[in-house]
C-alpha cells in the first residue's frame, strides 16, 4: 500500500461511478471489491430499470446457458459495497460534471448500442434494418418493443455478415415456434415468429468461408434445426490448397468441417432453407411502389491476394422482403465524452479517456464490438488495474462527494434499486412458468418501473 492509496479510508472510501450495467460495468465492479489495496464504494447506473446489459437485451433467447453469467453478476450487485441505480440516464439525469462532482473517478462501460451501415442504395426502405434492432426487437427492449413487424407476408429474408450475430438472427428465423417457446423470447416475438412465412433465410458472406467471423458451436447448432435444411452452393466453398494450408486458426478448421458436413447431410422435407452464401456483397436493396424491401441484389466476389473481396461484374438477384444487416455494432457519444469517431469508442489509451479527469472505459465502448461475454472480464480488470495505479500514484484523489450527496441530488428521481430489480425478475420468472417458460418479460418501461419492492 503506498502513501496516496491511503488518502481513501473505510470511512472515506474510493468512489467510483461505472455507467453502465452490462457485463463490462459489472466485470468492473467486481475487479474494485475483489482487490485489497483501496477501501471502495461502487455505484453502477444504468438508464433503464434492469440491470446486465447485452445479457438481457443481446444474447440470443435460446442461448440460455451463456445468460447463466447473471448468477455471478447478481453476487457483485449484492455485495455491501455496490449499488444499483437503474432508470438514470447519463446526461439526461446526470450529467458528467455532477459525475466527477460527486464521485472520484467514473467508468463508461455504456456498450456500442448502435450498428453499422452498408452505404448502398435502398438502405432505408421498408423491411431493411439492423441485426441490433431486431436483437432488441425479439429480446424485448423497452425501445424497440413497440415496433410493428409483420412477417406473415416475408418468404425470403437476406442476412449481411458472417459472424456471430448474422447466426444468432438468422437461427430465431428458421426455428418453429415450438422451439422458441422454451427461450426468453419476449411473447410479442414469438407471437409474430409463430405466423411468419419465412422460408429461405440466406446469410451472406463477402468473403470465403475461411474469413467467417463465427464460432464453431454456434454453427453447428443449424445442423440440429427442427424445420430447416442448410443450403451450400460448392462453388462458393472452394478453398484452394494453398489457403487451406495456411489455416492455423482451430475455429476456422472446425468451421470449413461443419459447413462441409452440412453439404452431405441429406435433404429432409421442411419448410425453411438457411442458404450459406460466400463471396456475394450486397450492391442494392429494391423496393416496391410501397417502398417496401422486394428483393437484393448481390454482385459476386473473388478474394484478393491480400484476403478482400474484389467484385466480379456478375450480379444476381433474389427475392426477398426483409433484410438484416449485421455487419457490426458501433459505440455512440456520451455527451461530454471525448470520442474516436473513426473507432466508434470513447477516445482512450487503454482504458485511460484520453484528457480525462479520473475518467476510464471499459467493454465494447473501450475496444471496439468484439470478442465474447467473458472477454470483457479481462478489459475490466485492465481499466481498473489502471485506476488504481492512479491512486497509488496520486493522481486519484478524494473529491468533495459522497453517497448522501448524490443522493440527495437524485431525491426527486424514480431510481430503481437491485431490490427493485429482483422484485421484477421474480414476477418475470413465475408468470414465465406459469406459461412453460423460463421468463415471461416485461418489456414496457412504465409496466416494469411499477414493479417494485413495497
Ligand atoms: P463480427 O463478428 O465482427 O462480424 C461482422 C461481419 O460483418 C463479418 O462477417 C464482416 O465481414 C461483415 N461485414 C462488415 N462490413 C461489411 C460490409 N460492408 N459488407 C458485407 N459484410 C460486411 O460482428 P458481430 O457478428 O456483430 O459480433 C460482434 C461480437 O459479438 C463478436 O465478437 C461475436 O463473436 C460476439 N457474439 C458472440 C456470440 C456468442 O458467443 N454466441 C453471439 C453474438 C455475438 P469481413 O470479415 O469481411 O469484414
Amino acid at each position: 500500500m503506498t502513501q496516496d492509496s491511503q488518502s481513501f479510508t473505510p470511512e472515506r472510501p474510493l468512489r467510483v461511478a461505472v455507467v453502465g450495467s452490462g457485463p463490462s460495468g459489472i466485470y468492473s465492479a467486481e475487479s474494485l471489491i475483489k482487490q485489497a489495496e483501496v477501501p471502495v464504494e461502487v455505484d453502477i447506473f444504468d438508464r433503464l430499470p434492469t440491470p446486465y446489459g447485452l445479457v438481457r437485451y443481446g444474447v440470443a433467447p435460446d442461448h440460455l446457458t451463456i445468460k447463466s453469467v447473471t448468477k455471478a453478476f447478481e453476487k457483485t450487485l449484492n455485495d455491501d459495497r455496490v449499488r444499483f441505480l437503474g432508470n438514470v440516464e447519463f446526461g439526461r439525469d446526470l450529467s458528467r460534471e455532477q459525475l466527477l462532482e460527486h464521485y472520484d473517478a467514473v467508468i463508461y462501460a455504456v456498450g456500442a448500442s448502435s450498428d453499422r451501415r452498408l452505404g448502398i442504395p435502398g438502405e432505408d426502405l421498408t423491411g431493411s434494418l439492423s441485426a441490433t434492432e431486431f436483437v432488441a426487437w425479439y429480446n424485448g427492449h423497452p425501445d424497440a418493443a413497440t415496433r410493428d413487424l409483420d412477417l406473415s407476408g416475408v418468404t425470403g429474408v437476406a442476412v449481411i455478415g458472417v459472424g456471430n450475430v448474422a447466426l444468432d438472427v438468422s437461427r430465431i428465423l428458421a426455428k418453429t415456434a415450438d422451439e422458441l417457446h422454451t427461450s426468453d423470447i419476449a411473447g410479442h416475438a414469438l407471437d409474430v415468429l409463430r405466423g411468419s412465412g419465412v422460408k429461405d433465410v440466406y446469410v451472406m458472406g463477402r468473403r470465403g468461408p475461411v474469413q467467417a467471423k463465427f464460432t464453431t458451436k454456434e454453427l453447428r447448432e443449424f445442423g440440429e434445426l427442427e424445420a430447416a435444411n442448410v443450403a451450400l452452393r460448392p462453388e462458393e466453398m472452394q478453398v484452394s490448397e494453398a489457403e487451406e494450408a495456411a489455416i492455423t486458426d482451430n475455429v476456422v478448421k472446425k468451421n470449413l468441417e461443419v459447413l462441409r458436413g452440412f453439404g452431405e447431410l441429406e435433404r429432409r422435407d421442411v419448410p425453411r432453407t438457411v442458404h450459406f452464401r460466400f463471396l456475394v456483397s450486397p450492391t442494392e436493396i429494391l423496393g416496391d411502389e410501397q417502398g417496401r424491401v422486394r428483393a437484393i441484389r448481390i454482385e459476386k466476389n473473388r478474394l484478393t491476394e491480400s484476403g478482400g473481396a474484389e467484385g466480379t461484374g456478375e450480379y444476381e438477384e433474389i427475392p426477398v422482403q426483409l433484410v438484416l444487416r449485421s455487419v457490426g455494432y458501433r459505440g455512440v457519444p456520451l455527451p461530454g465524452v471525448p470520442f474516436d469517431e473513426k473507432a466508434g469508442t470513447i477516445a482512450n489509451e487503454g482504458g485511460r479517456v484520453t484528457g480525462g479527469q479520473g475518467e476510464y472505459t471499459a467493454g465494447w465502448i473501450k475496444r471496439g464490438p468484439s470478442g465474447v461475454i467473458g472477454t470483457n472480464r479481462k478489459c475490466a480488470a485492465d481499466t481498473v488495474a489502471l485506476l488504481l495505479e492512479d491512486v497509488n500514484s496520486g493522481t486519484l484523489a478524494p473529491r468533495a462527494g459522497s453517497r448522501e450527496a448524490l443522493d440527495t441530488h437524485l431525491a426527486a428521481h424514480p431510481v430503481y434499486t437491485f431490490e427493485d430489480w429482483q422484485v421484477l425478475d421474480q414476477h418475470e420468472q413465475s408468470s414465465g412458468s406459469a406459461a412453460g417458460r423460463p421468463r415471461a418479460k416485461v418489456v414496457r418501461l412504465e409496466e416494469m418501473l411499477g414493479h417494485r419492492r413495497g
